[in-house]
């Protein structure tokens, strides 16, 4: 009686450890510090790759650095070719020298000035077109039934060129309009309206990049996917992009100002939507050409006889924007911390798993991403033609511009209401002494603006997790600075500042939520309330 109360008690005590959360365990070790990514880092953005543009002998470059980090490390080719995924893709490039965009009043034409006014995006114009079209302003441009928005409602678009300013109403919620605001659902909409074509002016209240800086760059080529499966805007003729500092010229006439327009923009709040009485005359020449760039995947194989054939996903894209216009007499746009700092991390990660392996339950996919500047293109193509059973992937960590400038007190997570993975990022986060948060910045559309989007869409659940700051704090300065003078500029090389110790946390962290995700039996599923969980259906 009395011995086997003690083997009970003995069990209990055992049971009781186990049950511990990782929470009250002593922290295990960190496995990084911060140099050794730093020196991949370092590698990745050096001026000799050219700042690694898709289809460039410098992104060549950098994946075969990086291929050979991964066979260092011991992991698996998973590509369609040992580690390469081929990927074909068409160019677009406006001739600016033989296009042109007019407003139209009473008959009188007042041509735009490309640099300084609205330019033609490649990426919404795919052929050379000739277009004489009225313009109605659409507020947002959002269709949005869940919250029975319809800024289309009532309007005559047949023919026309809808106007809209980026952004979206204040009580949509962030993954929401996210979603509504990408390519394609957006288009769904327009073309469903008989619009022909889109003029986009930018919202003053959520640019990350400065008028002067879009438009210098506004002819570097654009890309898609060359496979016709991929299109997701058929029958769109012109898109264009319009300086909010020029924008008051399409409201002339209207009844309404762009400066009326922009406050309530500012705010998130309602827009009202009328025909303008200018409308546009636009002449655009594209010319366009076909390349080839390539996906990176590798396996870290886990152990468990069934869970093996599953994977969890690490991503991070691995090209940049390439050679751009002069800033500061520097042309090479370097990415380090897009996404030199993912790609690094990637690199890092796969070498900290071999130096201190762990038992692996489901196998990880290490996945370096083409096109991401182009349009999440190499992801897009990756979660079409996954090079592992398309229903074997349970999750998306994806790791894009984390931004280690400050020290890692806040772990912004795109992401967290979602789903269980985005909980267990927030669990782990707080067990390391950081708060997660999610985006506290969401007109920046962060949620649709990197690869794990392209997860998302296909059912898989996923998180982007960036070292943050909580609004109004003094560290969020440091991150607008950071947007308005190194992201997509020159200056985002090695020569800035970085936090070793907070992208070492990061890394931390991210090892912790790839191996748990790997470890724990259940596959993360989608909140029952998320969106999203409707890409997860059978
Ligand atoms: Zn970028």
């Amino acid at each position: 009686m009395r011995s086997k109360l003690s083997v009970v008690l003995v069990l209990i005590f055992v049971l009781a450890l186990a049950a511990i959360s990782p929470a009250q365990q002593p922290p295990p070790t960190f496995h990084f510090d911060g140099n050794s990514w730093w020196s991949h880092v370092k590698v990745l953005a050096d001026d000799s790759l050219e700042g690694r543009d898709t289809g460039s002998e410098g992104l060549r470059k950098a994946q075969a650095y990086a291929v050979e980090q991964l066979q260092k490390a011991g992991l698996e080719p998973a590509g369609a070719n040992g580690f390469y995924q081929v990927i074909r893709f068409n160019q677009y490039e406006v001739d600016e020298s033989k296009s042109s965009l007019a407003l139209v009043t009473n008959g009188q034409a007042r041509p735009l000035s490309f640099a300084d006014d609205a330019f033609i995006s490649s990426r919404a114009t795919r052929k050379s077109a000739n277009i004489s079209a009225p313009l109605v302003f659409i507020g947002y441009g959002l269709r949005i039934p869940e919250k029975n928005l319809d800024e289309l409602a009532g309007l005559d678009l047949k023919g026309k060129i809808v106007v809209y300013i980026a952004g979206s109403p204040a009580d949509i919620p962030t993954a929401l309009a996210s979603h509504y605001q990408t390519v394609a659902e957006r288009w769904k909409s327009l073309s469903a309206a008989g619009v022909i074509g889109a003029i986009t002016i930018l919202n003053p209240a959520s640019m990350d990049i400065p008028w002067s800086r879009i438009s210098v760059n506004r002819n570097h080529p654009s890309m898609d996917l060359a496979d016709a499966e991929f299109n997701d805007a058929p029958g769109q003729r012109l898109g264009v992009v319009c300086n909010p500092a020029s924008a008051e010229q399409l409201f002339a006439g209207s009844g309404h100002t762009f400066a009326e327009i922009a406050a309530l923009g500012k705010d998130r709040k309602p827009l009202p939507h009328f025909a303008l009485a200018v409308s546009l005359n636009a002449d655009a020449v594209i010319h366009t050409k076909t390349l080839e760039s390539s996906n990176i995947v590798a396996k870290l194989a886990g152990s468990d006889p069934a869970l093996k054939n599953e994977f969890v996903v690490l991503s991070a894209h691995i090209d940049h924007v390439g050679i751009g216009a002069p800033i500061g007499g520097d042309r090479i746009y370097n990415g380090a911390m897009d996404d030199g700092s993912g790609s690094a991390l990637v690199l890092d990660i796969a070498a900290s798993l071999k130096a201190h392996p762990e038992r692996l339950q489901r196998s990880i996919l290490f996945l370096l991403v083409t096109a991401e500047e182009k349009g999440l293109l190499g992801s897009k193509y990756f979660a079409a033609h996954p090079t592992v059973a398309p229903k074997s992937i349970v999750a998306d960590v994806n790791v894009d511009m984390f931004l280690p400038i400050v020290p890692l007190k806040i772990l912004k997570v795109e992401g967290i209401e979602e789903s269980d993975l985005g909980a267990r990022a927030a669990a782990i986060a707080e067990s390391m002494g950081i708060k997660p948060i999610p985006d506290p910045e969401p007109l920046r559309n962060a949620f649709i603006r990197s690869d794990q989007y392209n997860f998302i869409k296909k059912g898989v659940p996923a998180v982007k997790c960036d070292v943050g700051f909580e609004l109004g704090a003094p560290d969020q300065k440091i991150f607008k600075d950071w947007l308005t003078h190194r992201y997509h500029a020159p200056s985002d090389d090695v020569s800035q500042p970085v936090d070793l110790q907070s992208a070492a946390t990061y890394e931390e962290f991210t090892r912790r939520l790839l191996l748990d995700t790997a470890n724990t039996p259940a596959r993360p599923r989608w909140k029952p309330d998320s969106f999203f969980r409707r890409y997860a259906a059978d």
